[in-house]
């Protein structure tokens, strides 16, 4: 057992979420009971992924994609309602962390993506400094990175292939960061991998020789929480569970 206050500050203090821009609050974002003893983390504070953590005794979530984003106009009606009221009825704590999460060098996103794929960044790009780069080692072409990635991910990236080049560099970013291609492609990578693709990226890729993998925003986000969650459990001896709610996108 541990104190939801001691749980933030420790939160905080690897995040550092004043460090960051972002598109929403990170942190605490439902306030629920003081004192934590089964975490659940999770990709996104859906209702199912609330529903299943609230079945799994979870007093505290730990989330990637929380409940409240710019643009929103603050109305707590309809889904946000349904959502926000299973948290406060069952008095539970909501933490999320968006960009910290995607950034941190050990734990985050990106360095538990790179870890799955047998990457490793020696440097950083991109605005925030979120995209990761490194060797591309074993996986010298499109095709193995592409079997590697579905191998490691259960499922097949979508592959933009660029213009068949060995690969030295790759490049990779968590997510919906098909909008940092071009600054990978400036950083020197020869292979870019995320979660998402828009209709730009297919004719960068084409135009550029740089091949594009999306490979799922939810399945390049999975790891990142889960790896938190699990450090939060061993810091302050609680019981964790990644909760897994599939989603195609
Ligand atoms: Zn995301």
């Amino acid at each position: 057992m541990a104190g939801r206050t001691e749980i933030e500050r420790a939160l905080t203090e690897l995040l550092r979420p004043e460090a960051f821009r972002d598109y929403g609050p990170n942190g605490l974002q439902v306030e629920g009971r003081a004192e934590v003893r089964r975490i659940a983390s999770g990709v996104t504070a859906s209702l199912a992924f609330i529903d299943a953590a609230i079945a799994a005794g979870a007093d505290t979530l730990l989330v990637h994609h929380g409940l409240f984003w710019r643009g929103q106009d603050g109305r707590l009606t309809g889904w946000l309602r349904e959502r926000v009221r299973r948290l406060l009825v069952h008095d539970i704590n909501l933490f999320a962390y968006h960009l910290p999460l995607d950034a941190e060098p050990r734990l985050g996103n990106n360095a538990q993506l790179g870890a799955l794929l047998g990457l490793e960044a020696d440097a950083r790009f991109g605005e925030q400094d979120l995209g990761f780069i490194g060797a591309a080692g074993a996986l010298a072409s499109v095709q193995a990175l592409a079997e590697r990635a579905a191998a490691a991910l259960g499922r097949a990236p979508l592959v933009v292939p660029g213009d068949g080049r060995p690969l030295a560099r790759i490049a990779w970013c968590s997510g919906g960061a098909q909008g940092y291609f071009e600054a990978a492609i400036g950083a020197g990578a020869d292979a870019f991998v995320t979660g998402e693709i828009s209709e730009p990226q297919a004719h960068l890729a084409r135009e550029t020789g740089v091949a594009f993998l999306a490979c799922g925003h939810h399945a390049s986000e999975r790891y990142g929480v889960a790896a938190l969650g699990a450090h939060l459990a061993e810091c302050f001896a609680l019981e964790h569970r990644f909760v897994d709610i599939d989603n195609p996108a």
